[in-house]
């Protein structure tokens, strides 16, 4: 079974095709500047065949995006598949399923009309997801079409973790309330590394997805306790543009001092604030790193995020009642050496001991703290693609 993966954007659309048979990637590849003067790029996996990387291309809307998809997917030369019959589901990430989704599912006008009333909470995200069912359904008529989203895993949530302390209607009436994100992610590492522990009968992990947008979550036996994401994507640890955690007095501060309207406050609180925000210098993790030497703020944004994020590993283990190991995943995650061990340092007392030389060593998966502490902690390289593409030819199988 072949399935193909979106991930749609306001005009932008990465997609991924995946062989299930083997779970082996055939071909992936990005829209970009749909609307605009748009970019395609392609990437076939199949030796001998070429890449594509083209500016000028017209999409106007996402259908045209998807048709250059399919356009390249079956290409006699370059395609990795003969027809587009071969594919047999698409498997769609959605971003915000409010209190709608707690599972991914198969999309139908019901699933449609869900997604759409979830567009107030989702405003920058949703309405980008749906025009990508939307093209798929136009290009390919017939073949399924599958939800899956980021908020689901999150709501196993006890009330205690997602209530805000403001009147209950507003939950009641407003659905204002902890969502979480990332959940495709902390989904998927989280239950790689219970497979890692060998599936003990309680595990009690922390995942830190450490990316642009960053979010923690502890997970007990496998399902979501408690996340640092919020109602949106700007809550929990400092970000590479976002915020992170603010006291809401400052939003009413500054929109009184500066004469800001709402939206241009939440225009600086989402793309000119986070670790860019602090330093001046970059929203990138390398960057920072290499002007921290002579930039006091790229230093001080670097150890305000690490703060953050142990600070947060503090609390879940707190939560949780202890913890049997710490994920790092995503970009940060994976790749930042040096980020992890500043993350787990002065963390010994609760028994996480970094092994300086695995902590070092690169692969998808790999344990990095030492033989005798308490704390497994590990790096997981996450596939949310590869999830939504599981989720999918489960639903099309049933
Ligand atoms: P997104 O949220 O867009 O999916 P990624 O998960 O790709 O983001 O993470 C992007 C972040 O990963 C960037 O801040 C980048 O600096 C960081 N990153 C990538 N490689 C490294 C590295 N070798 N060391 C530290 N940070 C890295």
């Amino acid at each position: 079974m072949k399935i193909l993966v979106i991930n749609a954007g306001s005009s932008s659309l990465k997609y991924q095709l995946i062989d299930m048979d083997n779970e082996s990637l055939l071909a992936k590849g990005l829209c970009e500047r749909i609307g605009l003067d748009g970019k395609f790029t392609y990437k076939p996996l199949i030796d001998g065949k070429t890449k594509i990387d083209a500016v000028d291309v017209p999409m106007p809307t996402h259908s045209e995006a998807i048709q250059a998809v399919l356009k390249a997917l079956v290409d006699p030369e370059n395609g990795v598949i003969k027809s587009m019959d071969e594919i047999d589901a698409c498997g769609h990430r959605v971003l915000h399923g409010g209190m709608e989704f707690t599972e991914s599912c198969l999309v139908d006008d019901a699933v449609e009309e869900a997604i759409k009333r979830c567009i107030p909470l989702g405003p920058l995200h949703n309405p980008a997801n749906l025009m990508g069912i939307k093209a798929c359904q136009d290009v390919m008529p017939g073949t399924p079409q599958v939800a899956v989203f980021d908020t689901a895993f999150h709501m196993t949530m006890p009330p205690k973790a997602y209530i805000y302390a403001i009147p209950y209607e507003y939950y009641e009436n407003d659905n204002v309330r902890r969502y979480g994100f990332h959940g495709t992610s902390h989904r998927y590492v989280s239950a790689r590394c219970v497979e890692l522990l060998g599936n003990p009968e309680h595990s009690k992990v922390i995942c830190c997805h450490l990316g642009n947008g960053s979010s923690l979550s502890a997970c007990i036996d496998g399902k979501c306790a408690d996340t640092t994401m919020g109602l949106g994507p700007l809550a929990g640890v400092c970000m590479g543009t976002r915020c992170g955690d603010i006291d809401g007095t400052i939003i009413e501060y500054l929109m009184g001092r500066h004469g800001y309207s709402i939206e241009e406050m939440m225009n600086i609180l989402n793309k000119k604030s986070g670790v860019m925000g602090i330093s001046g210098v970059s929203s990138d993790f390398r960057d920072l790193a290499e002007a921290e030497e002579t930039n006091p703020r790229a230093k001080l944004a670097l150890d305000k995020f690490f703060y953050d994020v142990k600070k947060s590993i503090g609390a879940y283990a707190a939560a949780m009642g202890g913890v049997d190991a710490i994920v790092f995943t995503a970009g940060i995650g994976e790749n930042g050496v040096e980020d992890r061990s500043r993350i787990c340092e002065g963390l010994e007392y609760m028994g996480v001991k970094i092994d300086p030389k695995r902590n070092a060593e690169r692969a998808d998966e790999h344990l990095i703290s030492t033989d005798d502490s308490k704390v497994k902690v590990f790096v997981i390289a996450t596939n949310e693609e590869l999830m939504i593409a599981r989720d999918t030819k489960a639903i099309v199988e049933k």
